[in-house]
């Protein structure tokens, strides 16, 4: 989404990123739901011995097994079950769009409607540029930069929460702007300004001088000329404006702050009147941007990075009107790209898809729907979801494991001879104070304000994200509201946030493999136990630590607790930092730090609470299964399958770049290396690669 809720921002257990597709046929072999992965043991590769490459143990078949279909570019745990949720969904949209008008309910119709204009594939060809001509024709128009203001509203208006290709805080048009708690009082919500205007995934891409990023420059541009030349745009203007957009971004790129820096929510708390917004880009009215997108009146506002906002003046002031025109339409023009028709979602794909994923194909137009329906009306498509999908037993199981592993952390902070007593007796009130959510939220949207056809799917999409724009607005100056959920139901992934210290787990991923009502809670806790246990973490790794109970950014930290964390940190950090041949570029252990404290302190909790649960039942970790195996045997083998996948060489580099989650391999070879409990499962000793000599621990 174009939000500053994503994965950059909070911390999630995995990164999803989609791109466009499209013009296959939807078909009603599709409408069936794949199969489902479950735990095997039988599926290990026994040529391998698990001390020396545990992945390769666990997952070796699963990879052979599973190549990756040619749409995909990561291929796992993870995007099978999005594929299964997705073709539940299918269903549901089919159902719902086939019904008569009359009987359909007013979510129905929303999501029945929406379904129909988005596989109208006539339409969208027929009419797409027409629809965005309006917004093309007053670009062209403009008599003056001060008119850069009233297209910039425009566009954060209608593609705000539309496609963003990865997901960073890279995406919106010129500069972002929305609602967040404020960093000092959680409580209230206020105004922010961040930094955006690239369509790149992030600076690196701009200013990194190795052959394989001046390569996908050189087809940036390539791209950007061809959404020109089809927007109808004469070919040696749209060439020459292509380079004034790649030349203009470059320098935004120069007035941003990286990926790693902006980890530290220190560096992001700028506080500032309206009047010093206003002197760091004086010549782009804010006061004026302010009243076009309507947002409430504030006194204060979060800058998260004056320094970008500097270099977005120079470039008002340099530019002249007719490089802003090619910059401003080539923002409208990729952000609505996959939307469009299928030139534009063809070419949009090459460049995406192809040049920074990998994929060989695009994806069938149903899938590409099913992801666009549930990014603009995903509590309305959601909750069909959640009626098959998710019954309250299994939200019920899953609150119970969440409840034990937050136990588990509480012992854990006990247990910490690193900690002094004052800040313990903190950990556990900010600890206490965490709010689980599980599956979907207590109250869903109500979109009634939003009026979705089943004549126009770019209408659409843009009424959509107006409306949600809107709503992210409407919560300035308003009390933060903890239970709002910024994930739809089904999604794959889990998050937690800081500054609501909650903690969140979607109906999508408590599914098998990750939480399988069939197999045993060994399996279980390995599985969606890591995840939640990582979640938990999170509101104590190097970000996490840094806030409150209540999320404030205060630090309740003694000085000599903070620098023995930071001791223990830095061994994480050193341990993930290392070159990736497969990729060409380094996995960057501090960007990756956070995620990497989750996944070891993770772990560690999921495997105590598992403890806890069979010791309640009279059973040990070494109870032996039917199969053979010990309990601990099947928790880590559970882990370990839950991260088996194939992954393009492309998607490999722009993660390893971009992504603060370390490659899958090092996520189930770093974590068990670290520990003894893994040594002792598998009979490994020292000297053997599973067994690290210098191990870390933070939780
Ligand atoms: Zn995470």
């Amino acid at each position: 989404m174009r939000s500053f809720l994503t994965c950059a921002a909070l911390a999630c257990v995995f990164l999803s990123i989609s791109f466009a597709q499209t013009t296959q046929p939807v078909t009603s072999s599709e409408q069936s739901p794949p199969q489902l992965d479950h735990f095997d043991a039988s599926k290990v590769d026994k040529s391998v011995d698990p001390c020396t490459d545990f992945y390769a143990y666990a997952c070796n078949r699963w990879v052979k097994d599973n190549p990756l279909p040619p749409e995909e570019v990561f291929w796992g745990s993870f995007g099978k079950l999005q594929l299964w949720n997705e073709a539940l969904l299918h269903q549901t949209a089919v159902e719902v769009a086939a019904k008569p008008p009359a009987a359909r309910t007013p979510v129905e119709q929303k999501v029945g409607d929406y379904w129909t204009a988005c596989t109208d594939e006539k339409q969208r060809n027929a009419a797409a540029l027409d629809t965005l001509r309006p917004d093309l024709d007053r670009i062209d128009h403009m008599s003056s930069k001060s008119e850069i203001v009233d297209i910039i509203a425009t566009i954060h208006r209608s593609i705000y929460g539309a496609w963003n290709p990865t997901d960073t805080e890279t995406a919106a048009a010129l500069f972002g702007f929305g609602a967040q708690p404020d960093f000092h009082n959680a409580n209230q919500v206020i105004p922010q300004f961040d930094q955006g205007g690239m369509g790149m995934p992030g600076r690196d891409f701009y200013l990194n001088d190795d052959a394989k990023s001046v390569e996908i420059r050189t087809k940036y541009a390539a791209h950007i000329e061809k959404m020109f030349v089809l927007s109808g745009v004469p070919a040696a203007k749209a060439h020459d404006d292509s380079q004034v957009v790649l030349r203009m971004e470059t320098a935004m790129a120069q007035g941003s702050m990286d990926v790693v820096k902006r980890r530290d929510p220190k560096n992001l708390d700028h506080e500032m009147s309206l009047d010093d917004v206003k002197k760091l880009t004086p010549d782009f009215d804010f006061g004026r941007y302010l009243e076009l997108v309507n947002a409430p009146s504030s006194s204060k506002f979060i800058v998260t990075s004056p320094e970008f906002f500097h270099a977005v003046q120079q470039l008002i002031a340099s530019e002249p009107l007719d490089h802003w025109k090619a910059y401003l339409k080539s923002q409208l023009l990729t952000g609505t790209a996959p939307e469009m028709s299928a030139d534009f979602v063809n070419a949009n794909f090459q460049f995406y898809g192809q040049t920074l994923f990998g994929a060989k194909a695009l994806l069938p137009l149903w899938r590409r729907c099913i992801q666009a329906e549930d990014r603009d009306i995903g509590q309305a498509l959601g909750q069909a979801y959640v009626a098959r999908a998710f019954p309250p037993e299994n939200k019920q199981r899953a609150q119970e494991m969440v409840k034990n592993i937050e136990a588990a952390l509480s012992s854990d902070i006990d247990s910490m001879d690193w900690m002094s007593l004052d800040t313990k007796k903190q950990a556990h009130i900010k600890l206490a104070a965490q709010i689980d959510k599980i599956g979907y939220p207590d109250h869903w949207r109500d979109y009634s304000a939003l009026e979705i056809r089943s004549d126009n799917h770019l209408e659409n999409v843009h009424r959509a994200a107006a409306f949600e724009f809107h709503r992210q607005l409407a919560k300035i100056g308003k009390p933060l509201d903890r239970r709002e959920w910024n994930m739809t139901p089904p999604t794959v992934n889990a998050y937690e946030d800081p500054q609501t210290n909650t903690i969140n787990f979607p109906a999508g991923i408590l599914q098998p493999p990750f939480f399988d009502p069939t197999t045993d809670d060994s399996v279980n806790y390995g599985a969606a136990g890591t995840v939640i246990g990582h979640e938990t973490i999170h509101g104590f790794d190097d970000q996490g630590r840094k806030f409150d109970e209540h999320g404030d950014l205060r630090d309740w930290w003694t000085a000599a607790d903070a620098q023995a964390y930071e001791k223990r940190g830095d061994c994480i950090a050193d341990e993930y930092t290392e070159f990736v041949a497969e990729a060409g570029v380094k996995q960057n252990g501090r960007l990756t730090q956070g995620e990497n404290t989750a996944d070891n302190g993770g772990i560690h909790l999921a495997l105590s609470a598992l403890q806890s649960d069979l010791k309640s039942k009279g059973e040990s970790l070494d109870t032996q299964g039917e199969d053979g195996l010990t309990a601990l045997q099947r928790f880590f083998l559970g882990y370990a399958d839950i991260w088996c996948s194939n992954l393009r060489p492309e998607m490999m580099r722009t993660l390893l770049l971009m992504n603060p989650h370390p490659l899958d391999k090092y996520r189930v070879n770093n974590v068990v290396s670290n520990m003894p409990e893994f040594a002792k499962a598998f009979g490994c000793h020292k000297g053997q690669a599973m067994v690290r000599e210098n191990a870390c621990r933070v939780w």
